[in-house]
């Protein structure tokens, strides 16, 4: 007898049917005598519609208090839809919105991170042999206020729910049956991992894999979470993929893992500015002061006195960011500030790099066979980064994929 969280995703709950099908593999677990507590997202594309709504009521401008209020609704249809579904195989079940468990949030709206869970009311059901479910991707925070915890954020409430329940294991069901070496929909040759380190795993949501959010390996890793990823349209899971927290023989002698792209990507430049001292303070402080993520950032060495400076920013940020640089380029003392928001960062991410040199020599060759132009380039011990244009993101991956030799067992 195991305690186990699982979550499903928007897919893995998109229809009545799928919903149903949810429900009979907690029966199944719940029948083999596990405790069962679930996590669930909203239906596929709910969340992207109540998004459109708000933007078209606002102006493409919502107050985000409110924006939270509207985005939670998604979760509540479905952890109410599952509940019923158990009940009527005959298992109890119970639902929660992520306030009445309650999952106390910070107040930073759409980006809520979470602090704590009270489980009293979780652990009291559970001992009476109800699955609990629980909505994933929201909060309250300390004023009482709906908080949302970022997209994708239903991965975050699983695997904090399981970190405060001490669960045997966190099992994360989706569309897909496990991580693979690049994403399967771009990659037909990629393959399912049996099991990735943390910190590999870490890389690759970080750099854009949208599979796992960042936050909730963040949180596997620091409450030293069970977690696996499974598919919920397969009868097994489909095999799955385990994050574990050891390294093996056949890790280290693996270069490349995996490959991550992120078209949440804009370029600026910002040309002519006089190389001296603070000079990348004034240009970066102030886009910072806008709460504006700064990602890839380089300075050229100086000639005749001056100096270019490019860095990355989340494409939703990009018409502000230019505008704020627009407005200091006199105060600055830069000749140009333009940019590009057709641009992708592709990463290729393994621990093997720490042993192994001209990782990244490989990475450009390749990159340079197919003619593809590399912006800005970026590294650390265990990936590297290439910024370049979007339209190459999909023959990027797979002559990568392929050189590396991530098609082959
Ligand atoms: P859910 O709605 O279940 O949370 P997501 O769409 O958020 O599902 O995440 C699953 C998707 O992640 C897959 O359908 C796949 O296209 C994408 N993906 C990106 N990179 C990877 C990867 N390395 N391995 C598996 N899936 C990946
Ligand atoms: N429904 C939310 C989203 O689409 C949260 C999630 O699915 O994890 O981002
Ligand atoms: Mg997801």
């Amino acid at each position: 007898m195991a305690l186990i969280v699982q979550k499903y995703g928007g897919t893995s709950v998109g229809s009545v049917e799928r919903i149903q099908n949810v429900a009979r593999r907690i029966a199944k677990f719940k029948a083999q005598g596990d405790d069962v507590v679930v996590v669930v997202s909203a239906m596929s594309g709910e969340t992207n519609r109540l998004v459109a709504l708000a933007d078209a009521v606002s102006g493409n401008n919502p107050n985000p208090r409110e924006m939270d209020v509207v985005l939670a609704t998604g979760e509540q249809v479905t952890i109410g839809l599952l509940a019923m579904a158990l009940n009527s195989i005959g298992v109890p079940a119970k639902s929660y919105t992520g306030w009445q468990v309650s999952v106390k949030t910070n107040s930073a709206h759409t980006k809520a991170r979470i602090d704590t869970i009270d489980d009293t009311a979780i652990h009291k059901d559970l001992k009476e042999g109800k699955v609990v479910i629980v909505a994933g991707f929201q909060g309250i925070d300390a004023e009482g206020n709906i908080t949302t915890l970022g997209r994708g954020g239903s991965d975050t409430s699983a695997v904090a729910l399981a970190a405060a329940l001490k669960a045997d294991e966190c099992q994360i069901y989706t569309d897909v049956d496990g991580v693979y070496t690049t994403d399967p929909r771009v990659v037909p040759e990629a393959r399912r991992l049996d099991k990735i380190t943390f910190e590999e795993m870490l890389e690759l949501a970080s750099l854009g894999s949208k599979v796992l959010q960042i936050r909730s390996v963040e949180f596997a890793g620091k409450y030293r979470v069970r977690l696996r990823v499974l598919s919920s349209l397969e009868e097994d899971g489909g095999g799955g993929t385990l994050i574990t927290f050891e390294e093996d023989e056949q890790m280290e002698r693996v270069v490349v893992s995996g490959i991550a792209f992120d078209k949440n990507q804009a370029r600026i430049n910002v040309r002519g500015v006089p190389d001296k001292p603070g000079i990348a303070y004034q240009i970066l402080g102030a886009v910072a002061d806008a709460n504006i993520e700064v990602d890839m950032i380089i300075q050229n060495v100086g000639a005749e006195g001056t100096t270019d400076f490019s860095f990355t920013v989340p494409r939703v940020d990009y018409k502000n960011a230019l505008e704020i640089l627009n407005q200091v380029k006199e105060h600055i003392g830069a000749t140009e500030v333009s940019g590009d928001d057709t641009v992708v960062k592709v990463s290729i991410v393994g621990l093997g790099m720490r042993s192994h040199v001209g990782v990244a020599s490989t990475m450009f060759r390749t990159l340079a066979e197919e003619g593809i132009n590399i912006q800005m380039i970026s590294t650390s011990e265990i990936k590297v980064s290439v910024l370049i244009a979007e339209k190459y993101t999909e023959l990027a991956t797979r002559v990568l994929h392929s050189a590396f030799g991530l098609d082959k067992v």
